[in-house]
């Protein structure tokens, strides 16, 4: 099978240090917000204008994507499941710009894969395009899309942000073994 896989907050940790860096943030401009971090949206989960976020971004981002943490057993188990002779595509909306800091963050913590699309805008296209079977990411929207639109099996890996949404076509996994053992699944009913 060919499994597209994203990279923020499905093969990395980068949402807890996004938090801790947000605090800090929010604390260095004196914005007074109750953070809520059921909220996807940043305005509603960190009370951030447009360029707020902007601005977030510019000073942060890219050590976000330097110093996050890998999730546990990703590594392990896309190993395994190339050895099992699936195919991996990672697809992010992660601008060009990144390219570099990305490509040496998943070489230094050993993820595998057969190719890479960054800056994705239409992520339902690219699993089109790419002939992805089976569907990985945190973004509720993403993978409701791809679901409704390439009826193909998507699993929406767990976070605060996106525990309200719920839709029976939608697996959700909190783990990577939880994946693993869903991918299993799918091939033995074939
Ligand atoms: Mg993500």
């Amino acid at each position: 099978m060919t499994i597209g896989i994203d990279i923020d907050d499905t093969i990395t940790d980068s949402s807890s240090l996004f938090v801790k860096l947000a605090k800090k943030y929010n604390k260095d401009k004196k914005i007074n917000y109750n953070i809520d971090l059921t909220e996807w949206d940043q305005e509603k989960a960190f009370g951030w204008s447009i360029d707020n976020q902007k601005e977030f971004k510019l000073l942060y981002l890219s050590s976000i994507f330097m110093s996050a943490k890998p999730k546990r057993r990703v590594a392990k188990i896309i190993h395994k499941l190339k050895e099992e002779g699936h195919e991996i595509i990672i697809i992010s909306s992660r601008s060009k710009n990144v390219e570099d800091i990305t490509l040496n963050w998943l070489h230094k913590n050993k993820i595998e894969y057969d190719k890479i699309i960054l800056g994705s805008t239409n992520k339902s296209q690219d699993v089109l395009k790419n002939k992805v079977d089976v569907f990985i990411d945190d973004n509720w929207e993403v993978v409701n899309q791809i679901s409704k639109e390439r009826k193909i099996p998507v699993f929406l890996f767990k976070a605060n942000y996106n525990m309200k949404y719920n839709d029976s076509k939608v697996e959700k996994v909190a783990s990577w073994e939880d994946i693993y053992f869903e991918i299993k699944n799918i091939e033995e009913d074939k």
